[in-house]
């Protein structure tokens, strides 16, 4: 029989599951909405209940924070997250209740980040920034490999950024108001306009807003990683548009300063789309049963 790998791409508002082959191939994939604990985790196992006798690990990329540290009390933890009821929760410890089999466990970008890597704009080079603009915006990074951390994960998504001249939005992040979060996600968007980003026009002037937010994002990633590639996903950057009003701003800002890749290349959009997440849960599975 096939031996197939599990991916859990955990997002605030759904949890994604899949099998996939060694060839990173999805068999099958479900979606369920993230309600508590107990009802979502119900609906996870079921899923993989019926694929027990061919899974060898799972992968899973999870919102957070979470804790990542091994030899920590609460290792596979969800920790500190605003979702209250997820707030403490035990996901890896959960998952080896019902399944006895090696598990891979990092940020939702981290996994993202890890499928780009692997099969999609990182195939080839050694070092990967991801991020995502959608209802949060957070990012991962990857250098030869491995996933950037310390102390815990990057939180990318609430660095500062400085207010463009035009703009007087407050900003939404409740802990930090006007980070990059809190003023370029899709609910800063919502509530600056009165719109979701979706309903508005190409030629809306504020996308040379959102364009400025993201490409003080760009410039401070470059200048920090100086990576091969800056890999921007999430709903706001389904706006084809963007990411060029992006290279252009980031062009401006950084001055000649360092010489990167060619633009085109280098501040891009996820190749695998909508399914780096997935794949990237399903290579963390295919890695953590080598290392197992
Ligand atoms: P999530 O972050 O919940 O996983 P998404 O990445 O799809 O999901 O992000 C949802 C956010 O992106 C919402 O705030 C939504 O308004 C915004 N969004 C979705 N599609 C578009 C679009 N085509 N243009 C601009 N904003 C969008
Ligand atoms: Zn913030």
């Amino acid at each position: 029989m096939e031996k197939l790998f599990g991916g859990i791409e955990a997002g605030g508002t759904k949890f994604v599951c899949s099998v996939g082959n060694n060839d990173l191939e999805i068999i099958e994939r479900a979606s369920y909405p993230t309600t508590t604990p107990e009802e979502t985790m119900a609906l996870v196992i079921g899923f993989f209940k019926k694929y027990e006798e061919q899974l060898v690990s799972i992968g899973i990329g999870s919102f957070g924070p979470i804790d990542i540290h091994r030899d920590s009390r609460t290792y596979g933890y969800i920790t500190s997250t605003p979702k209250l009821a997820w707030q403490n929760y035990d996901f890896v410890g959960t998952m080896k209740q019902h399944f006895d089999l090696p598990m891979a466990w990092t940020t939702d970008v981290n996994a993202a980040c890890y499928g780009e890597y692997v099969k999609g704009r990182g195939d080839g080079v050694n070092s990967v920034v991801y991020y995502t603009i959608g209802t949060g915006i957070g990012g991962g990074a990857l250098q030869k490999g491995n996933f950037v951390e310390g102390f815990s994960h990057p939180e990318m998504g609430h660095v500062l950024v400085s207010r463009h001249p035009e703009d007087d939005f407050e900003g939404v992040c409740p802990f930090h108001g006007h980070c990059l979060e809190g003023m370029a996600a899709g609910p800063a968007i919502e509530k600056r306009l009165g719109r979701k980003g979706q309903d508005l026009s190409e030629d809306d002037p504020f996308w040379e807003i959102e364009a400025d937010y993201i490409a003080q994002c760009a410039y401070n990633t470059t200048l920090m990683f100086s990576p091969d590639v800056i890999i921007f996903g999430g709903g706001v950057m389904q706006q084809e548009h963007l990411v060029k009003k992006v290279r252009a701003r980031f062009k401006e800002l950084v001055n000649d300063y360092v010489k990167t890749p060619a633009l085109e290349e280098y501040i891009v959009t996820p190749a695998l789309g909508n399914n780096a997440g997935t794949i990237g849960c399903l290579a963390l599975a295919r890695e953590a049963k080598l290392h197992s």
